[in-house]
C-alpha cells in the first residue's frame, strides 16, 4: 500500500486546497481558483461607470460635477475603478486585514483596465507609521507596487512622511474630516516639477487626498491624479 501515492499529490494539489476548495468571495459559489465567480465580478458595482473626472463620483453624463465645480479640489483629476459597496468594501477590508495577496491582484487587473496615466511618479498613499507598525505593510503600497511595473513608472515608497496621527477618517462627520488631516504630510522625496499619481483603496470625501495633493503642489508637483479602487458613491 505505500507505493499508492494519493491523488491529489499527484496532480500537486494540497491537502488545504481540497478541504478548502477555491469559492468566490462575495456569493460562496465555485469561483475556479478566482476571488470571485464569474458573476459577481459581471456585477461589480460602479465598474466602467460615468464618473466625474475630478472627483470620481458617479455622473451619467461623465461631466465635473457641482461639487468640484463650485470648489475645485487641489488634485487635478481622480479615476476609480469601482464603487464602494458589496462586495468591494468586504474585498477592501481583506486586503487589509488578510487575504492580500487575492485581493490586491484583482484590483491591480481591475485598475490596469483604467487608461494610463499621464505621469512621472506613482505614490501610494503613506500610512501613518503607528498604523503601518500595527498592522506590517500599508495597503496603498501593495497596490501601487504593481501597478508602477505595469505603467513603467518609478514609484516612490518612502518619499512621504504622516506626521500627524490622525484619527481614522471613518469616525469623524464629513465635515471636520478636511480639519483632521491639515498639516498631516511632509514630503522628503522630490517631486518639483513631476505629475504625480497617487493610488490608495477607498476615496471617501476625497479630504485626505487633497490634503496629499496641496502638500504635493506645495512643493513644486506640476499635476497631482489619483487613482483609487473604490469611490464611495454619495459622499454626504
Ligand atoms: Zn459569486
Ligand atoms: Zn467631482
Amino acid at each position: 500500500m505505500s507505493n499508492q501515492v494519493p491523488g491529489w499529490r499527484r496532480w500537486g494539489v494540497s491537502a488545504v486546497q481540497l478541504l478548502l476548495p477555491q469559492q468566490c468571495f462575495a456569493c460562496a459559489a465555485a469561483s475556479g481558483g478566482n476571488v470571485l465567480c464569474a458573476a459577481c465580478f459581471g456585477d461589480l458595482p460602479g465598474r466602467g461607470a460615468a464618473r466625474c473626472p475630478v472627483c470620481a463620483i458617479g455622473q451619467p453624463s461623465g461631466e465635473t460635477c457641482g461639487a468640484c465645480l463650485r470648489a475645485l479640489p487641489c488634485f487635478d483629476a481622480t479615476q476609480a475603478a469601482l464603487d464602494y459597496a458589496f462586495p468591494v468594501d468586504r474585498l477592501v477590508q481583506a486586503l487589509k486585514y488578510g487575504h492580500r495577496l487575492a485581493a490586491s491582484r484583482l484590483f491591480v487587473e481591475l485598475m490596469v483596465a483604467l487608461p494610463v496615466p499621464d505621469a512621472d511618479l506613482v505614490l501610494p498613499m503613506p500610512l501613518h507609521p503607528s498604523r503601518l507598525g500595527a498592522r506590517g505593510f500599508n495597503q496603498a503600497a501593495e497596490l501601487a507596487r504593481p501597478l508602477a511595473r505595469r505603467w513603467g513608472l518609478p514609484v516612490m515608497l518612502d518619499g512621504i512622511v504622516r506626521d500627524v496621527d490622525t484619527r481614522p477618517q471613518v469616525s469623524l462627520p464629513w465635515k471636520e474630516r478636511a480639519a483632521n488631516v491639515r498639516g498631516a504630510f511632509r514630503v522628503t522625496g522630490r517631486v518639483e516639477g513631476l505629475r504625480v499619481v497617487v493610488v490608495d483603496d477607498v476615496m471617501t470625501t476625497g479630504a485626505t487626498l487633497a490634503e496629499l495633493a496641496r502638500t504635493l503642489k506645495g512643493v513644486g508637483a506640476a499635476s497631482v491624479e489619483n487613482r483609487v479602487v473604490a469611490r464611495t458613491p454619495t459622499p454626504g
